[in-house]
This record gives structure tokens, C-alpha cells and sequence, in this order.
């Protein structure tokens, strides 16, 4: 028996469509493989009770002739920030403790309907508020690569799972880089899709004209892959795009089969190639620019004056947008209740169920939002904080115009010690200067391994930006430079991942 939990999706889907393998040992292959690493990873908060009889009915599914989409039977983990009608929900909060929604994601559902097996829900920051994984209620998660180190946030689990051979493939949510920057310290590959493009329904919101669920895996095949299976219009997103997508698939099959750049318009954002860097990430990613520039691309420099305000920008618009979507949690309609000592008014009850079921960084950002929203402070806080967005999103459009993709580092520094900048919010944010633009144009943005740095040995990720709705031409050119890259190293980056 090949080692299934190696094998990436799409050379899963290959072996269950000409039936060397089923899905029932596909499945069993990888809960073993959470039995065995998941005490040290912590990667999963719950694991599904039906995934050997879900894959068990593709099976006999397939057997029957029945028509299968490409990633049936191939298991799968879920972000703990999607609901999910037979697993708890939690967001990572104890506020949500034990709560099982009463309706699946848009984003599930349509994992079920292509037969894909949910293996289980996985760690995150709390609400997905963080860079490390480290404020979730349940604990940390650890980095495959180094266990003493975080595997980014807001989500870890996902990432951790997939880099560890838990799962070949999961779903996480980017709001601000929480699919890309932590596939970049793991060493995976993570898409954050245009906004609008896969439906937020089900998905509980941190800042509502942010967020995106979006791919984690191990390559940019199986991204896409992923893609055209959760993505499209969906009526019960009033955000949720109408456009007819291209097989992202096909894309990524095109730019992976014949690499070449010859003649891509390769932009390198100035802003985003900073000094302060970690220098084996800069030094990676420098490396990749002169390979890109030997495989034709033309590389031109762009300039995005108005992204130093980004960070900035964005602190003020996620904590206004999640004091509001955090306030339905009241302790009446779902959820923890905790009841003060005495009793009290329904505002004491609220209070005291507060104060025991949101974290330190939740309680931050609620109390940061409301300030901003305040009146008297609109204006000067939220209102300048959209009109930094207007300027950042013009930056993107002139951007564009000299370039077909943008490209920069997907993190600054490689994974850094568990406890190393939870005390220090500030550094915390930072990790996302790469990745915020792209959440606050709505474009699309791809994070693939770069290489490990010299200095630490640990993954670095380059990160890929498109205007929006082109998404396609991310997963055509990201397949190409992943081919080259690895072409250069003489293997996948994940292959040189310790066993555990
Ligand atoms: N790390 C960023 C934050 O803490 C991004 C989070 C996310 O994308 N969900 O807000």
C-alpha cells in the first residue's frame, strides 16, 4: 500500500476514480495519522464520528456508477469558524462552547454535496482574531515543523493539519492574512479568493466586509481544485458575486504543465519588499524574483504609496465591523450563559457571560470598535479609516495597470516561538502587513512555499495578488512558479517537513 497520507488530493482523486484505492482507507489513513501526531499538534477541537461511514457511502456511491466530482471521497478539515450541522461550532471562543449549529455553512454543504469526508473542525484564533493560533480557548496550536513554534493564525489548525498529513486538504477564512500567512509558515499553500467569490454564509463573521473562506492545501492544483468546489454565487450571501467562474482547475493545470512566465507582467510591490524583514525571507524571495526573471517574466517595480496606512486602517475597520457582528452574543439566544452570584438584571447576566466567555484579545478589539464607531469619533476613526481603503484600492488599480499579478513576501518572518508576541499586540498585527491590502481591496491573494530560510531552516511563502474576479490567472501563473521553484530545489518544499 502507497503511503496515502502523502499523496496530495488530486493524486488521491486518481487512484479512487480508477479504484486502487477507497475512500474508507483513504479516511482511515489519515484519522490514524490524527491518532498518532495530533496529541502533539493540537491541529483539530473535534473530530467528526462519521467520517468512515460518510467515506464508506462514496464508496458504494462510486461502485454504483453514479457520476463523482473529482475530490470525492478525498477527506477534508474545516475551519471551526464554519458551521457545521453535526459538529460543534465554536470559533475557537468559549463563549461557543459545545454549540452545534442548527444549519450547515454554504461553504459545507457544497463540501458534502461533492462527497468530500469532513474529518473534523479545526483550531483557531479566537472569532479568527490573531497571527499564532495561540488565542484560542482550547490551546495552541503547534507548528508541524518545529513544535515549539506557532503555525500562524488566525488559522493554525487548518494549516497544521494539511502540513502535517492530517488532512490533504482544509478550509480556512482570510480577513486579513488568516489563510495566507499561516500557509507561509507552514510551508502550504493557501488561497484567500476574490471577495464575493465563495459564500460567507454559515461562516461566523469577525469583520463581515473582510472576510473570505477560501483553500489550504498542499499544492496549487489541489487549491483549485478545492476552489471550484465551494466557490460560486450563493442567494443567501447578499455579498456573494453572480459571476460565471472558470475552472480554476484548468488554470492551474495550464501554468503547472509547460512552466513558463514568458511574458507576465511580474509586479514587486516596493512597500511590501521592506527592510525590516527577516533576511532569509527577503533573501528567498529575491532569489524567486531572479528565477521568475530567467523564465520570462518581465519584473517591474510598482509603487503603493497609501499601503503603510494599511495596518492602521485595518485595526480601526475589523474591531468596528466585530464589536457589531460579537454583539448577538448575548448570552440568550446561543451559547454560554453564566449567571452573576445573587443574580441580577438580564445586563448583569450579559456582563458576567462576557467577561467568562470572550478572551483578552476579543475583549481588546470589541472595546477598540465601539470607541471607533462612537459619535464624536466616527469620523475621525472609521470615516478615515474608509477613506485609507478608497486610497489603498486606487493604489491596487494603478498597480494593475503595469502588471498582470503582484508579488511579495507572505509573512515577514518565518514561524516564530510559541509566547514569543502574545503579550505585545502590536508585533502581533504586524505579521499581516503583507496580507491586509488584499482583504481591503477585495482582490485575490495566494500564499505558496518559497523556501526554507537559511538562518532558521523554516519556510518562508511568496505571495501572489490579482486584480479582482482573476482569480484564475493566480492558480495559472501560482502553478507555474511553484513547477519552477521546486524544479530549482529538486523537490516539494512539504517533503523536507520533519515526520513528527
Ligand atoms: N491576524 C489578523 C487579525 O488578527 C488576520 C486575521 C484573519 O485573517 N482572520 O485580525
Amino acid at each position: 500500500m502507497t503511503d496515502l497520507i502523502h499523496l496530495t488530493a488530486s493524486e488521491l482523486s486518481s487512484k479512487l476514480i480508477s479504484g486502487e484505492v477507497f475512500s474508507v482507507e483513504v479516511t482511515q489513513a489519515h484519522l490514524d495519522r490524527i491518532a498518532a501526531v495530533d496529541g502533539d499538534v493540537h491541529a483539530f477541537l473535534h473530530l467528526s464520528k462519521d467520517a468512515l461511514d460518510t467515506a464508506a457511502g462514496v464508496d458504494v456511491l462510486r461502485k454504483s456508477g453514479s457520476p463523482l466530482g473529482p475530490l470525492a471521497g478525498v477527506p477534508i478539515a474545516i475551519k471551526d469558524v464554519l458551521c457545521t450541522l453535526d459538529m460543534p461550532s465554536t470559533a475557537g471562543s468559549k463563549i461557543l462552547e459545545g454549540w452545534v449549529p442548527p444549519y450547515d455553512a454554504t461553504v459545507v454543504r457544497k463540501l458534502r454535496e461533492a462527497n468530500l469526508i469532513p474529518l473534523g473542525k479545526t483550531n483557531m484564533d479566537e472569532f479568527a482574531m490573531g497571527s499564532s493560533t495561540e488565542f484560542s480557548a482550547y490551546g495552541p496550536t503547534h507548528n508541524p515543523w518545529d513544535l515549539d513554534r506557532i503555525p500562524g493564525g488566525s488559522g493554525g489548525g487548518s494549516a497544521a493539519a494539511v502540513a502535517s498529513f492530517e488532512a490533504p486538504l482544509a478550509v480556512g477564512s482570510d480577513t486579513g492574512g488568516s489563510i495566507r500567512q499561516p500557509g507561509a509558515v507552514t510551508g502550504t499553500v493557501g488561497v484567500k479568493p476574490t471577495y464575493g467569490g465563495v459564500s460567507r454564509y454559515g461562516a461566523i463573521a469577525l469583520a463581515s466586509s473582510l472576510d473570505q473562506v477560501g483553500p489550504v492545501t498542499r499544492t496549487v492544483l489541489d487549491a483549485a481544485l478545492l476552489h471550484d468546489v465551494i466557490g460560486g454565487h450563493d442567494p443567501r450571501d447578499s455579498t456573494s458575486l453572480k459571476d460565471e467562474w472558470p475552472s480554476f482547475a484548468a488554470a492551474a493545470r495550464k501554468g503547472g504543465s509547460t512552466p513558463s512566465l514568458k511574458g507576465v507582467r511580474v509586479g514587486v510591490v516596493k512597500e511590501l519588499d521592506a527592510p525590516g524583514f527577516q533576511a532569509g525571507v527577503t533573501q528567498r524571495f529575491h532569489e524567486t524574483l531572479d528565477l521568475l526573471q530567467r523564465n520570462g517574466a518581465e519584473i517591474v517595480e510598482v509603487s503603493a504609496p497609501n499601503f503603510e496606512y494599511a495596518v492602521a486602517a485595518y485595526y480601526l475597520i475589523l474591531p468596528a465591523e466585530a464589536s457589531s457582528n460579537l454583539a448577538k452574543f448575548d448570552s440568550v439566544r446561543f451559547g454560554l450563559r453564566v449567571n452573576p452570584v445573587g443574580g441580577g438584571t438580564v445586563e448583569d447576566v450579559m456582563a458576567a457571560t462576557r467577561e467568562a466567555g470572550f478572551g483578552p484579545e476579543v475583549k481588546r478589539r470589541i472595546i477598540l470598535g465601539t470607541y471607533a464607531l462612537s459619535a464624536g469619533y466616527y469620523d475621525a476613526y472609521y470615516g478615515s479609516a474608509q477613506k485609507v481603503r478608497t486610497l489603498i484600492q486606487r493604489d491596487f488599480a494603478s498597480a494593475f495597470e503595469k502588471a498582470d499579478i503582484l508579488i511579495s513576501p507572505a509573512a515577514p518572518t518565518t514561524a516564530f516561538k510559541l509566547g514569543e508576541k502574545i503579550d505585545d499586540p502590536l508585533a502581533m498585527y504586524l505579521n499581516d502587513v503583507t496580507t491586509i491590502p488584499a482583504n481591503l481591496a477585495g482582490i485575490p491573494g495566494m500564499s505558496i512555499p518559497m523556501g526554507l530560510a537559511p538562518e532558521d531552516g523554516l519556510p518562508t511563502g511568496l505571495q501572489l495578488m490579482a486584480p479582482a474576479r482573476a482569480d484564475a490567472r493566480l492558480y495559472e501563473h501560482g502553478a507555474a512558479i511553484e513547477a519552477l521553484l521546486e524544479q530549482s530545489w529538486g523537490h516539494t518544499l512539504i517533503s523536507q517537513a520533519p515526520s513528527l
